[in-house]
């Protein structure tokens, strides 16, 4: 697999709720969320010895479909980013819920929540991003049997959606971790109007590539050597923790929140958009927007006002803007925040506060969250 396909497969990032998408009804049935984030156990499941179904693709022994994480370049992320990729994304609900209480196990079968990484093809999410279940979906007990050897299928063959037994599927790449520490809104933004210039030869008009000044000619990912891009090594991949956050936020609330606009459109000239990268709706931003394949580039760890505001519409206990953790902010070259306040988080962070890219002065002085503290 060559380097503009893992590109363009972590271009899109978006994800699926194991339901069909419908207008929302409040009130949204959350009593079985609610006993299941009282006690949250979570297994996460990843292996080296994934089947597929073009057979194994390193045999040793019985292996399972579950595949190691990768990132954009496809190195393999180490176990302990994989484990805070995803305790950060829990973190940050249980820093505005009161009533969650969460451990990871190591035994399936203490689990009430898999995540599982894999190569999958045919779960409705394409080509990047998870899928989850809504909040009246939860299950009684997880069943890790429902895809373990084949997407969709149980070991004997018949049908089943891993979502319907308490599992969150996400595809195996290409992410970030650590590597998406420090990584601003302004390289990314710098690094995607390099991919979308219409001054370069990204678009293709007659099956050849040019420029994008005709607007009869589309861009192609075909005519974009992603690599050549000035950005290209220091942006690793999705980031991991704002992207399970969001798939557990479909568990917690159902489906995304209603997009105002979008960020990318691939119709436009230019395509991306300077002045409204960031989606903020009329309950402020939310983690919850569908996927535009941009935001969860940047520093987006952290729980904002559109979240607050459906949690609560829901009948969730909710402490936002207060934070039962600490949050720890810091950037390169030593600038450092320890709050218990998501607004001041917030203004710490810089772009949620406004809609546009951040000048290079505040990209400067942005800080991005490393840690959350759950208080005893
Ligand atoms: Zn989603």
């Amino acid at each position: 697999m060559g380097v503009r396909r893992y590109f363009l497969l972590s271009l899109i990032a978006f994800c699926l709720t194991g339901h069909p998408v419908k207008a929302q009804t409040f009130p949204v049935l959350i009593a079985k969320s609610r006993i299941a984030i009282a006690d949250l156990r979570v297994f996460v499941d990843y292996d080296d010895d994934s089947v597929t179904s073009a057979g194994p693709v390193t045999f040793a022994g019985p292996g399972t479909f579950a595949a190691w994480p990768l990132d954009k370049f496809g190195g393999r992320l180490p176990p302990d980013q994989i484990a805070r990729g995803i305790r950060m994304g829990l973190l940050l609900w249980a820093s505005v819920l009161p009533d969650m209480r969460f451990r990871m196990v190591q035994r399936e079968a203490e689990a009430n929540l898999i995540v599982r990484f894999g190569p999958y093809r045919h779960s409705g999410f394409a080509d990047a991003g998870g899928r989850a279940y809504l909040p009246d979906r939860w299950a009684d007990s997880a069943n890790g049997d429902c895809g373990r050897y084949e997407e969709n299928k149980w070991p004997d063959g018949r049908a089943c959606g891993e979502w319907e037994h308490n599992i969150i599927i996400l595809q195996q790449g290409r992410w970030a971790v650590k590597r998406a520490d420090w990584r601003g809104m302004r390289e990314t933004w710098l690094d995607f109007a390099w991919i979308f210039d219409p001054a370069l030869p990204h678009y293709s008009l007659d099956g050849k590539c040019r420029d994008g000044k005709d607007p009869a000619a589309k861009w192609s990912d075909t005519c974009t050597p992603f690599r050549e891009s000035p950005a290209f090594d220091s942006l690793a991949g999705v980031d991991l923790a704002p992207i399970f956050q969001h798939e557990f936020g479909h568990t917690l609330m159902g489906d995304h929140s209603f997009s105002p606009y979008e960020c990318v459109e691939y119709t436009r000239r230019p395509i991306l958009s300077k002045d409204r990268c960031v989606r903020i709706g009329d309950e402020g931003f939310t983690v919850m927007y569908p996927g535009d394949g941009v935001d969860a580039w940047w520093n987006r760890r952290g729980v904002f006002d559109g979240d607050a505001f459906r949690l609560k519409a829901l009948g969730y206990h909710v402490s936002y803007p207060v934070s039962r953790a600490t949050l720890t902010l810091t950037r390169p070259g030593g600038g450092f925040l320890k709050t218990k306040d998501w607004r001041e988080a917030q203004r710490a962070m810089i772009w949620p506060l406004q809609r546009g890219v951040l000048s290079a002065a505040q990209a400067k002085r942005e800080l991005f969250l490393v840690d959350v503290e759950l208080d005893p």
